[in-house]
């Protein structure tokens, strides 16, 4: 059993996974309404789950883990005794397949080449090599600088317009100029979206110079966890990065590196990126030479998917999907001597909702007229894989399903007052959600930082 204060005192550590951090304005469920204690929930039976699931023995339930599993065989379990259906693939189970790759940095190099010199770049300190793109063992490219690296039609933007990048390694200042909406910004920073553009106009790499204006987390931890293994779907459908043979990540207090000789500086380029402005284009006088080796392993795990029959013989068809993801990032850096990384509140709070409304739910199935798809993704601390898998690969018909409500972190220590609803003008649920939450005395707000890229149509 672990007690309250030791559950909560290793959030402070889920603070090193970016997408939980990322998570944590997803949705922040500040407590539980006083309404909604006084008549039939006090909470009991979903911090119950949650004492089960964030438990040590779980070891932090890293995607594919042996941790991840056994909390898997308790939802199944759970999820059986209310009375929920298998409508998974192979009983309540959706296999996923991930190939998880870790670099290997004692064999890795990067060298800017200026005049036929070369300029070694320490790494972590200077850059880092990042997994999200398989890297070519090895790379030798000119360097242009190509402000932003989007291009966005319905804007008529394009960063790439009279600019070569052919065969070339494209270096942007990260971010979207504010001419570009921001859900159209997210969209077209989605590593399959930019890779769409990089591949049309010959780019065969990217470096990213990190925008100190909106740096969700500090360099220092950036380069701490360049280590840690990336994953992504093993599937080649998936593959969104084809044609790219480097990724590399800059260190904002490092950049000027890559601009000396330009005519421009880091300095310049960051101040313009600060108010979203236009930036330049320009050739630099310098190719960048990478050497990689990166370890490549299998994983596998899978989504679960259960159904609560609807009680309506006209809307039973149709599903309302609520989702959770079940997995957190494992054992990693200790913090104060503990090395597993619970996931009591990401998204152990979300998860164990879940199971907690599908046994309320079988005590009033008379309030229930759509049928409700529970679905307990994986990989999500990996970048939102198993959504991304079942999305395209849902196990009921695509249409049947009217909407997802996607749970994730609550934050159950004060009264619950604020609800931060990612999307909530993007579908007609948006006004429902405003009705009931006033019912309960709570105020609703849409994503307050949608520059960060939390939520893509
Ligand atoms: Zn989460």
């Amino acid at each position: 059993m672990v007690p309250l204060p030791a559950i909560l005192g290793r959030f402070g550590g889920l603070m090193k996974s970016r997408t939980a951090r990322f998570l944590l304005v997803a949705i922040l469920l500040c407590g539980i309404p006083a309404s909604a204690q006084s008549t039939h929930f006090d909470g009991q039976t979903w911090w119950n789950h949650i004492k089960v699931l964030a438990d040590d023995k779980l070891e932090g339930r890293d995607t594919g883990s042996r941790g991840e599993r056994a909390a898997q065989a308790y939802a199944v379990e759970q999820l059986k005794s209310a009375g929920a259906e298998p409508a998974g693939v192979d009983g309540y189970y959706q296999p996923v397949k991930f190939v998880s790759r870790q670099i290997i940095e004692k064999d890795c190099s990067l060298a800017l080449v200026r005049d036929g010199r070369r300029e070694p770049l320490a790494l972590g300190e200077d850059a880092i090599i990042s997994t999200r793109i398989m890297p070519a063992p090895e790379v030798d490219a000119p360097l242009v600088f190509a402000g932003y690296g989007l291009k966005v039609p319905e804007k008529n933007y394009d960063d790439f317009a009279g600019v070569d990048v052919r065969g070339k390694i494209i270096v942007i200042l990260a971010g979207s100029p504010s001419e570009i909406p921001g859900a159209l910004a997210s969209h077209y920073q989605t590593a399959a979206e930019r890779w769409n553009v990089l591949r049309a106009v010959g780019a065969i790499g990217i470096v990213s110079l990190m925008n100190p204006a909106s740096m969700d987390i500090p360099w220092s931890r950036v380069s701490l966890n360049r280590t840690h293994p990336s994953m992504d779907l093993d599937y080649p459908e998936f593959n969104e990065t084809e044609g790219a043979k480097i990724g590399v990540t800059v260190n904002p207090a490092k950049a000027e590196k890559f601009l000396v000789g330009s005519g421009h500086t880091f300095e310049e380029i960051a101040a313009l990126g600060k108010d979203r402005k236009p930036l330049p284009h320009f050739p630099l006088p310098i190719a960048l030479e990478a050497k990689t080796r990166v370890d490549v392993t299998n994983v596998e795990s899978a989504n679960l998917v259960f159904r609560l029959p609807g009680s309506d013989p006209g809307l039973k068809n149709e599903y309302v999907v609520l989702s959770a993801h079940l997995d957190h990032i494992g054992i990693g850096e200790p913090i104060n001597g503990d090395r597993i990384y619970n996931g009591a509140m990401d998204d152990g709070s979300g998860s164990a909702l879940v199971l907690d409304m599908a046994a309320s739910f079988r005590k009033n199935p008379e309030k229930q007229r759509r049928s409700i798809l529970l679905v307990l993704v994986t990989g999500e601390e990996k970048g939102l894989l198993g959504s991304k898998y079942f999305a395209a690969h849902p196990t009921v018909e695509r249409k049947s399903i009217v909407a997802d409500v996607n749970v994730d972190m609550f934050l159950p220590i004060v009264p619950l007052k604020l609800l931060t609803v990612l999307g909530l003008d993007d579908s007609d649920l948006g006004e429902r959600v405003r009705q009931i939450a006033q019912a309960q005395g709570v105020r609703v707000q849409p994503d307050p930082e949608p520059l960060r890229n939390l939520f893509c149509t």
